[in-house]
């Protein structure tokens, strides 16, 4: 059997997925990036070829990327993320022109063209604002979790101001919101909103060209996609797996250099 392997080493989480002949997803794997991002790549990838019932010589050929691809030797080649991202969203949504990435410690939006290649992009890596982290340390003033933030703002009727979109600030004015009595669900639709404006606000040059997909880990926070739809007044579709998008990409990828070198 032919099968191809995508690996993605994010910031904060590792996703690999194995595909197999006409890029069907054999088995996929996600687990925390911990300290060690290569090692829990190579602990992923041995649990997905052993599910997929894949030997190591039967991987024709593996493709990495993400912040920790440098780092990882196995593979037989490094792509970038937002080419990966591109072909990965652009599988999962065929008619996808617009890709907004957000991850944990970056995020990225990406144009593609009418052929589904990436045209223009432009990415946040420098600070937390706009990414997963901005989340993750707010939730956490609030006593919630990432996983618990769509649910909470869910009951949310007016959201408050933000106005830091600075993560240390944000965090400073959600402890004072807290402490005025303001309701939980507010806050949450408000730090919400905050996250929506400064990824819009990036997306400024590159542009909102429908259909407008989001991938990455927070793509799964229902609140940030009702922000950003309503803020940026454009529908976004959420595919399944999007936080393994730039895994699957990366695994289309090596199916098709597999393919050129025959
Ligand atoms: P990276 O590739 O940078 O490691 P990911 O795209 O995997 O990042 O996204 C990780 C981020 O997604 C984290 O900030 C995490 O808090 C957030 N996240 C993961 N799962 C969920 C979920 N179910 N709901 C909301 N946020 C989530």
């Amino acid at each position: 059997m032919s099968a191809y392997l995508g690996i993605d080493i994010g910031s904060r989480v590792v996703k690999v997925v194995l595909v197999g002949a006409h890029g069907r997803v054999l088995a996929r794997a996600v687990a925390p990036a911990g300290i060690d991002g290569p090692a829990i790549a190579a602990e992923l990838t041995a649990r997905v070829c052993a599910e997929a019932g894949v030997g190591p010589r039967e991987v024709g050929y593996t493709v990495a990327t993400g912040y920790g691809r440098v780092r990882f030797c196995e593979a037989d080649a490094e792509v970038s993320e937002i080419t990966c991202h591109a072909r990965g969203a652009r599988h999962l949504v065929p008619g996808a022109r617009t890709v907004i990435d957000i991850g944990g410690q970056d995020s990225k939006v990406i144009a593609l063209d009418e052929q589904g290649r990436v045209a223009d992009f432009c990415m946040n890596d420098r600070c937390a604002a706009g990414t997963g982290r901005f989340l993750e340390v707010t939730a956490e003033a609030l006593g919630l979790s990432v996983e618990g933030l769509a649910a909470e703002h869910a009951l949310a009727r007016q959201p408050v101001t933000i106005s830091s979109t600075c993560t240390v600030f944000a965090e400073s004015e959600v402890i004072s919101h807290l402490a005025r009595g303001t309701p939980r669900p507010e806050i949450v639709a408000g730090l919400h909103h905050a996250i929506a404006s400064r990824l819009l606000g990036m997306a400024g040059r590159v542009g909102l060209t429908p259909v407008v997909v989001c991938t990455g880990g927070v793509a799964q926070n229902a609140g940030v996609i009702a922000a950003l739809e309503a803020i940026g007044k454009v529908a976004i579709t959420v595919p399944p797996d999007a936080q393994l998008a730039g895994a699957l990409g990366a695994a289309l990828i090596a199916a098709a250099r597999a393919a050129e070198r025959r």
